[in-house]
Protein backbone atom coordinates (compact mmCIF):
# COMPACT_ATOMS: atom_id res chain seq x y z
CA UNK A 1 0.00 0.00 0.00
CA UNK A 2 1.23 3.62 -0.79
CA UNK A 3 1.70 5.93 1.83
CA UNK A 4 1.16 10.02 1.81
CA UNK A 5 3.27 11.84 4.31
CA UNK A 6 3.14 15.17 5.38
CA UNK A 7 5.90 16.45 7.57
CA UNK A 8 5.97 19.53 9.25
CA UNK A 9 4.68 21.54 6.63
CA UNK A 10 4.37 25.23 6.57
CA UNK A 11 2.87 27.47 4.08
CA UNK A 12 2.49 31.28 3.35
CA UNK A 13 -0.65 33.02 1.42
CA UNK A 14 0.76 36.66 0.26
CA UNK A 15 3.57 36.38 2.80
CA UNK A 16 1.27 35.81 5.91
CA UNK A 17 1.92 31.74 7.26
CA UNK A 18 -1.05 30.22 7.12
CA UNK A 19 0.17 26.24 7.68
CA UNK A 20 2.50 26.20 10.61
CA UNK A 21 3.76 22.74 10.49
CA UNK A 22 0.97 20.10 9.44
CA UNK A 23 1.80 16.45 10.28
CA UNK A 24 -0.25 14.08 8.93
CA UNK A 25 0.30 10.20 7.79
CA UNK A 26 -2.50 8.58 5.37
CA UNK A 27 -2.19 5.15 4.08
CA UNK A 28 -3.84 3.46 1.07
CA UNK A 29 -7.68 2.05 2.50
CA UNK A 30 -7.44 4.79 5.05
CA UNK A 31 -10.37 7.74 5.59
CA UNK A 32 -9.23 10.65 7.28
CA UNK A 33 -11.28 13.50 8.08
CA UNK A 34 -9.49 17.07 9.00
CA UNK A 35 -12.01 19.19 10.38
CA UNK A 36 -11.62 22.85 11.96
CA UNK A 37 -13.12 26.38 12.42
CA UNK A 38 -13.34 28.36 9.41
CA UNK A 39 -9.88 30.02 8.92
CA UNK A 40 -7.93 27.46 10.31
CA UNK A 41 -5.76 26.64 7.13
CA UNK A 42 -8.02 23.37 5.89
CA UNK A 43 -8.07 24.72 2.25
CA UNK A 44 -5.12 25.91 2.48
CA UNK A 45 -3.14 22.04 3.28
CA UNK A 46 -5.76 20.75 0.08
CA UNK A 47 -4.13 23.33 -2.38
CA UNK A 48 -0.68 23.35 -1.62
CA UNK A 49 -0.90 19.18 -1.61
CA UNK A 50 -1.81 19.47 -5.29
CA UNK A 51 0.62 22.43 -5.99
CA UNK A 52 -1.44 25.27 -6.33
CA UNK A 53 1.14 28.47 -7.20
CA UNK A 54 -0.27 30.58 -5.00
CA UNK A 55 0.51 28.86 -1.99
CA UNK A 56 4.17 29.21 -1.31
CA UNK A 57 5.87 26.49 0.92
CA UNK A 58 8.71 27.72 3.40
CA UNK A 59 9.08 24.29 4.83
CA UNK A 60 8.40 20.72 5.82
CA UNK A 61 8.10 17.83 3.31
CA UNK A 62 4.91 15.65 1.58
CA UNK A 63 6.23 12.63 0.90
CA UNK A 64 4.45 9.77 -1.55
CA UNK A 65 5.79 6.66 -0.96
CA UNK A 66 9.07 8.38 0.15
CA UNK A 67 9.39 10.63 -2.69
CA UNK A 68 8.93 14.23 -2.02
CA UNK A 69 5.98 15.56 -3.91
CA UNK A 70 5.98 19.25 -3.39
CA UNK A 71 9.34 19.55 -5.69
CA UNK A 72 6.27 18.48 -8.66
CA UNK A 73 4.18 20.21 -10.66
CA UNK A 74 0.56 19.83 -9.94
CA UNK A 75 0.04 17.36 -13.15
CA UNK A 76 2.87 15.33 -12.15
CA UNK A 77 1.61 14.58 -8.41
CA UNK A 78 -1.48 13.95 -10.75
CA UNK A 79 0.00 11.08 -12.48
CA UNK A 80 1.44 9.72 -9.16
CA UNK A 81 -2.27 9.26 -7.74
CA UNK A 82 -2.97 12.28 -6.06
CA UNK A 83 -6.19 13.93 -6.52
CA UNK A 84 -8.26 17.35 -5.19
CA UNK A 85 -12.14 17.59 -5.29
CA UNK A 86 -12.43 21.47 -5.18
CA UNK A 87 -14.84 23.59 -2.63
CA UNK A 88 -16.23 25.65 -5.69
CA UNK A 89 -16.02 23.31 -9.25
CA UNK A 90 -15.71 25.18 -11.82
CA UNK A 91 -18.31 25.64 -14.49
CA UNK A 92 -16.20 24.52 -18.21
CA UNK A 93 -18.63 25.96 -20.70
CA UNK A 94 -18.88 23.56 -23.91
CA UNK A 95 -16.73 20.59 -22.40
CA UNK A 96 -19.04 17.42 -22.16
CA UNK A 97 -18.33 15.35 -19.26
CA UNK A 98 -17.34 12.87 -21.56
CA UNK A 99 -14.81 14.84 -23.22
CA UNK A 100 -13.40 15.78 -20.19
CA UNK A 101 -12.90 12.54 -18.57
CA UNK A 102 -11.32 11.65 -21.73
CA UNK A 103 -8.59 13.80 -21.44
CA UNK A 104 -7.83 13.53 -17.74
CA UNK A 105 -7.70 10.04 -18.18
CA UNK A 106 -5.66 10.19 -21.18
CA UNK A 107 -3.37 12.61 -19.83
CA UNK A 108 -2.79 10.91 -16.38
CA UNK A 109 -1.97 7.68 -17.97
CA UNK A 110 0.23 9.51 -20.53
CA UNK A 111 -1.44 8.45 -23.57
CA UNK A 112 -1.87 10.47 -27.08
CA UNK A 113 -5.17 12.47 -26.97
CA UNK A 114 -7.60 11.13 -29.32
CA UNK A 115 -6.34 11.92 -32.68
CA UNK A 116 -8.71 12.09 -35.96
CA UNK A 117 -11.40 9.52 -36.82
CA UNK A 118 -10.16 6.10 -38.16
CA UNK A 119 -6.42 6.27 -36.56
CA UNK A 120 -7.17 2.71 -35.73
CA UNK A 121 -4.73 3.09 -31.84
CA UNK A 122 -6.70 6.28 -30.82
CA UNK A 123 -10.02 4.68 -31.63
CA UNK A 124 -9.00 1.17 -29.81
CA UNK A 125 -8.23 3.05 -26.69
CA UNK A 126 -11.26 5.40 -27.17
CA UNK A 127 -13.57 2.31 -27.03
CA UNK A 128 -12.23 1.32 -24.28
CA UNK A 129 -12.27 4.07 -22.12
CA UNK A 130 -15.93 4.37 -22.53
CA UNK A 131 -16.48 1.38 -21.44
CA UNK A 132 -15.14 2.63 -18.51
CA UNK A 133 -16.89 5.50 -18.02
CA UNK A 134 -20.24 3.66 -18.55
CA UNK A 135 -19.12 0.97 -16.29
CA UNK A 136 -18.51 4.16 -13.80
CA UNK A 137 -21.93 5.49 -14.04
CA UNK A 138 -24.08 2.07 -13.82
CA UNK A 139 -22.06 1.70 -11.04
CA UNK A 140 -22.94 4.83 -9.49
CA UNK A 141 -26.63 4.67 -10.93
CA UNK A 142 -26.76 6.85 -13.05
CA UNK A 143 -28.08 7.64 -16.60
CA UNK A 144 -25.26 7.42 -19.26
CA UNK A 145 -27.17 11.48 -20.60
CA UNK A 146 -25.49 12.84 -17.69
CA UNK A 147 -21.86 12.37 -19.81
CA UNK A 148 -22.98 14.46 -22.84
CA UNK A 149 -24.57 17.46 -20.67
CA UNK A 150 -21.84 20.45 -20.52
CA UNK A 151 -19.61 20.24 -17.64
CA UNK A 152 -20.55 21.67 -14.51
CA UNK A 153 -22.95 24.31 -16.68
CA UNK A 154 -26.39 24.41 -15.21
CA UNK A 155 -25.47 20.96 -12.81
CA UNK A 156 -26.80 21.37 -9.20
CA UNK A 157 -24.81 21.35 -6.33
CA UNK A 158 -25.28 17.99 -5.45
CA UNK A 159 -24.89 16.82 -9.63
CA UNK A 160 -21.46 19.08 -9.38
CA UNK A 161 -20.25 16.85 -6.06
CA UNK A 162 -21.59 13.83 -8.22
CA UNK A 163 -19.52 14.73 -11.10
CA UNK A 164 -16.58 14.85 -9.03
CA UNK A 165 -16.93 11.71 -7.83
CA UNK A 166 -17.41 10.15 -11.59
CA UNK A 167 -13.65 11.53 -12.15
CA UNK A 168 -12.55 9.87 -9.02
CA UNK A 169 -14.04 6.69 -10.34
CA UNK A 170 -12.87 6.73 -13.41
CA UNK A 171 -9.35 8.35 -12.47
CA UNK A 172 -8.66 6.04 -9.33
CA UNK A 173 -6.58 8.21 -7.20
CA UNK A 174 -4.40 6.62 -4.87
CA UNK A 175 -4.88 9.61 -2.84
CA UNK A 176 -8.14 11.88 -2.80
CA UNK A 177 -8.31 15.16 -1.11
CA UNK A 178 -11.99 16.57 -0.90
CA UNK A 179 -12.60 20.16 0.34
CA UNK A 180 -15.82 20.75 2.05
CA UNK A 181 -17.79 18.25 -0.38
CA UNK A 182 -20.94 18.43 1.73
CA UNK A 183 -21.28 22.56 1.18
CA UNK A 184 -24.43 23.66 -0.73
CA UNK A 185 -25.93 20.04 -0.68
CA UNK A 186 -29.27 18.82 0.56
CA UNK A 187 -29.74 15.88 2.83
CA UNK A 188 -30.85 14.28 -0.42
CA UNK A 189 -27.39 15.30 -2.60
CA UNK A 190 -25.16 14.95 0.36
CA UNK A 191 -26.64 10.98 0.91
CA UNK A 192 -25.85 10.28 -2.86
CA UNK A 193 -22.55 12.04 -2.76
CA UNK A 194 -21.65 9.78 -0.05
CA UNK A 195 -23.43 6.18 -1.50
CA UNK A 196 -21.06 7.15 -4.86
CA UNK A 197 -17.78 7.88 -2.53
CA UNK A 198 -18.92 4.73 -0.03
CA UNK A 199 -19.02 2.54 -3.71
CA UNK A 200 -15.42 3.89 -4.37
CA UNK A 201 -13.39 3.16 -0.96
CA UNK A 202 -11.69 0.28 -0.54
CA UNK A 203 -7.94 -0.63 0.09
CA UNK A 204 -6.68 1.58 -2.85
CA UNK A 205 -8.19 4.20 -1.83
CA UNK A 206 -6.79 6.62 0.63
CA UNK A 207 -8.85 9.78 1.85
CA UNK A 208 -8.45 13.32 3.26
CA UNK A 209 -12.17 14.58 3.95
CA UNK A 210 -12.39 18.60 4.98
CA UNK A 211 -14.84 19.44 6.32
CA UNK A 212 -16.15 22.24 9.15
CA UNK A 213 -18.93 20.47 10.07
CA UNK A 214 -19.81 16.78 11.07
CA UNK A 215 -22.82 16.47 9.29
CA UNK A 216 -21.20 14.62 5.86
CA UNK A 217 -19.06 12.21 8.57
CA UNK A 218 -22.71 10.49 9.23
CA UNK A 219 -22.60 9.61 5.68
CA UNK A 220 -18.81 8.88 4.87
CA UNK A 221 -17.48 7.40 8.43
CA UNK A 222 -13.75 8.57 8.79
CA UNK A 223 -11.65 5.90 10.42
CA UNK A 224 -9.76 9.00 11.88
CA UNK A 225 -10.46 11.97 12.76
CA UNK A 226 -8.18 15.60 13.23
CA UNK A 227 -8.82 18.74 14.30
CA UNK A 228 -6.96 21.68 12.63
CA UNK A 229 -6.75 24.93 14.56
CA UNK A 230 -4.55 27.97 13.35
CA UNK A 231 -2.40 25.61 11.13
CA UNK A 232 -1.87 23.05 12.84
CA UNK A 233 -3.20 19.61 13.85
CA UNK A 234 -4.17 19.84 17.43
CA UNK A 235 -6.09 16.67 17.85
CA UNK A 236 -6.34 12.95 16.33
CA UNK A 237 -8.90 10.60 17.50
CA UNK A 238 -11.33 8.41 16.06
CA UNK A 239 -14.95 9.10 15.06
CA UNK A 240 -15.77 10.58 19.06
CA UNK A 241 -13.32 13.07 18.26
CA UNK A 242 -16.08 14.69 15.47
CA UNK A 243 -19.24 13.62 17.58
CA UNK A 244 -17.00 15.98 20.74
CA UNK A 245 -17.20 18.81 18.48
CA UNK A 246 -20.59 18.51 17.24
CA UNK A 247 -21.59 18.89 20.80
CA UNK A 248 -19.10 21.25 22.04
CA UNK A 249 -17.96 23.42 18.95
CA UNK A 250 -14.20 24.59 18.40
CA UNK A 251 -13.61 26.71 21.53
CA UNK A 252 -12.64 24.57 23.93
CA UNK A 253 -10.00 23.19 22.18
CA UNK A 254 -8.72 26.62 20.71
CA UNK A 255 -8.83 27.39 24.81
CA UNK A 256 -6.87 24.42 25.50
CA UNK A 257 -4.14 25.06 22.38
CA UNK A 258 -4.31 28.44 23.27
P1 LIG B 1 -10.33 27.05 6.04
O1 LIG B 1 -10.43 26.28 4.78
O2 LIG B 1 -9.93 26.25 7.23
O3 LIG B 1 -11.58 27.86 6.32
P2 LIG B 1 -8.41 28.64 4.59
O4 LIG B 1 -7.29 27.73 4.26
O5 LIG B 1 -9.40 28.94 3.51
O6 LIG B 1 -9.14 28.11 5.89
O7 LIG B 1 -7.81 30.02 5.08
C1 LIG B 1 -6.81 30.10 6.05
C2 LIG B 1 -6.32 31.52 6.15
O8 LIG B 1 -5.66 31.87 4.96
C3 LIG B 1 -7.44 32.55 6.33
O9 LIG B 1 -6.96 33.53 7.23
C4 LIG B 1 -7.60 33.13 4.95
O10 LIG B 1 -8.03 34.46 5.03
C5 LIG B 1 -6.22 33.02 4.37
N1 LIG B 1 -6.25 32.77 2.92
C6 LIG B 1 -6.56 31.61 2.32
N2 LIG B 1 -6.49 31.71 0.99
C7 LIG B 1 -6.11 32.96 0.75
C8 LIG B 1 -5.85 33.70 -0.44
N3 LIG B 1 -5.96 33.13 -1.64
N4 LIG B 1 -5.47 34.99 -0.31
C9 LIG B 1 -5.36 35.56 0.90
N5 LIG B 1 -5.57 34.92 2.04
C10 LIG B 1 -5.95 33.65 1.99
MG1 LIG C 1 -13.30 28.46 4.94
MG1 LIG D 1 -11.96 25.93 3.47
Amino acid sequence: ASTLEIRELRCNVEEKEILKGVNLTVRQGEVHAIMGPNGSGKSTLAYTLMGHPRYEVTGGEVLLDGENILELPPDERAKRGLFLAFQYPQEVPGVSVANFLRTAVNSLRGEEPAGPAGSGKNLASLAALQKEIEGALEQLRWDPSFTRRYLNEGFSGGEKKKGEMLQMAVLKPKFAIMDETDSGLDIDALKDVARVFNSLRGPQLGAIVITHYQRILKYIEPDFVHIMVDGRIVRSGGRELAEEVEAKGYDWIKAQVG
